[in-house]
């Protein structure tokens, strides 16, 4: 072989060396880019042990403008919700706790799935097909949010999802026929996404074998600011009625028109403009603890709820196909445990839990709650993030 020749070859092969190097160089470019591009993602890791040893995951869900939702399978709870401020500034907008344990052992429901029944059956009692059933009075003499052990407070299994729209966590979780006392093997699922579209949405759907009663919810507390308490937050509620309250949190059965009350939010309100005034329904939620009737609500995905917070300018939309909302004012917070050092005490944080109407087994009058086989439940709540001033938002 000539010096020629072999210089040649080591040419062709340089070149051909060159050409690979170039492509596979592009080919990590592109895909990098294409990562930034696409950039939603979803992680998973340890959250922690429960009281009895069993180990629970969180997820940690990132849509591509940077929004994070951290969400672990205990309880299908939300534990941290990262979204920007008006200086692009990510913060934790929701309340919660460092460990599965303080979940555990926790009374709050923070960022929960809330479930078989969301929020208070009077009495605990309730008839179904000419059938009594007693539930648990775990609140005053009523049930509240499911029982003892409601679906806040289960391990429930998980899957992600990755989405043309996002990111998604699927949570599915057997509730067992005589579990809590309902009837009825109830298979649920609860899917959460974190849309590119700055949305934490959840998708609920849930089939039985028997005659049952079903209402779910999400129990984030919210604070737009990150923390203090929520008294500035403007709040705007589509909402013409609310059901009154006896003494318990039970609804009379009216529906009251908000006009001329401190529960009219039809237009822009801070929550702590009326909060204090002497009022029967106030005195008896010791704040709002109250459902509001959803004008639009019960038929179609709609937008039910503004809140706004001046100093951060974050907004918040809440769209649902459910025909209750209940706003609850932090009001049994006390000095609470929370995240980091934090400590949360009353009204530092709102929820907006979108629902079937309190007590509604024994309220014929009220959207019913029943659940029968070959028939699906199905919800669909949209909290959805913005920065008011912000032109361009996804
Ligand atoms: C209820 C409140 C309760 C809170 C936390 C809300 O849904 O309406 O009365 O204190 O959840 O348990």
């Amino acid at each position: 072989m000539t010096e020629k020749y072999q210089t040649r070859i080591g040419r062709k092969a340089l070149s051909a060396l060159a050409f690979t190097l170039i492509l596979l160089t592009l080919e990590g470019s592109s895909s990098a880019l294409m990562h930034q591009g696409s950039g939603s993602r979803i992680e998973k890791r340890l959250f922690g042990k429960l009281a009895d040893g069993t180990a629970v995951d969180l997820y940690t869900l990132t849509n591509k403008n940077g929004l994070v939702a951290e969400i672990t399978n205990y309880g299908g709870t939300v534990v941290r919700l990262k979204t920007p401020d008006a200086e692009g500034k990510l913060g934790d907008v929701v309340l919660g706790y460092d460990t599965p344990q303080e979940y555990e052992s926790g009374t709050s429901y923070f960022g929960a799935l809330i479930g078989r029944f969301a929020n208070r059956i009077a009495g605990g009692k309730f008839t179904l097909n000419g059938v009594d059933y007693q539930l648990a009075k775990n609140n005053d003499g009523n049930h509240l949010h499911g029982g003892i052990r409601g679906f806040d407070k289960v391990v429930w299994q998980a899957q992600e999802l990755r989405r043309p729209d996002g990111v998604a966590l699927r949570l599915t979780y057997l509730s067992r026929d005589g579990e809590e006392s309902y009837p009825g093997n109830l298979s649920v699922t609860a899917i959460y996404v974190l849309t590119n579209k700055n949305e934490l949405r959840v998708d609920y759907t849930a089939n039985t074998d028997k005659d049952t009663i079903v209402n779910l919810t999400h129990h984030s507390y919210f604070n737009l600011a990150g923390k203090g308490n929520v008294l500035r937050h403007e709040l705007k509620l589509n909402a013409s009625r609310f059901t009154p309250v006896d003494a318990t949190l039970i609804p009379t059965g009216e529906l009251k028109t908000v006009r001329g009350t401190p529960f009219d939010f039809t237009r822009s309100t801070t929550i702590g403009s009326r909060i204090g005034q002497v009022d029967e329904q106030l005195t008896r939620g010791r704040g709002y603890d109250h459902n509001f009737v959803l004008d639009k609500g019960g038929k179609q995905l709609s937008l039910a709820a503004v809140v706004f917070e001046p100093t951060s300018r974050r907004q918040m939309e809440v769209w649902t196909t459910e025909p209750g909302m209940q706003f609850y004012s932090g009001n049994f917070l006390d000095g609470v445990r929370g995240k980091g050092d934090d400590v949360y005490n009353q009204r530092d944080g709102f929820c907006l839990e979108a629902q079937h109407y309190p007590d509604s087994p024994n309220r014929p009058e009220f959207p019913s709650t029943v659940l029968k086989p070959g028939k699906q439940y199905r919800q669909t709540t949209i909290y959805r993030f913005l920065v008011r001033g912000v032109q361009k938002q996804p």
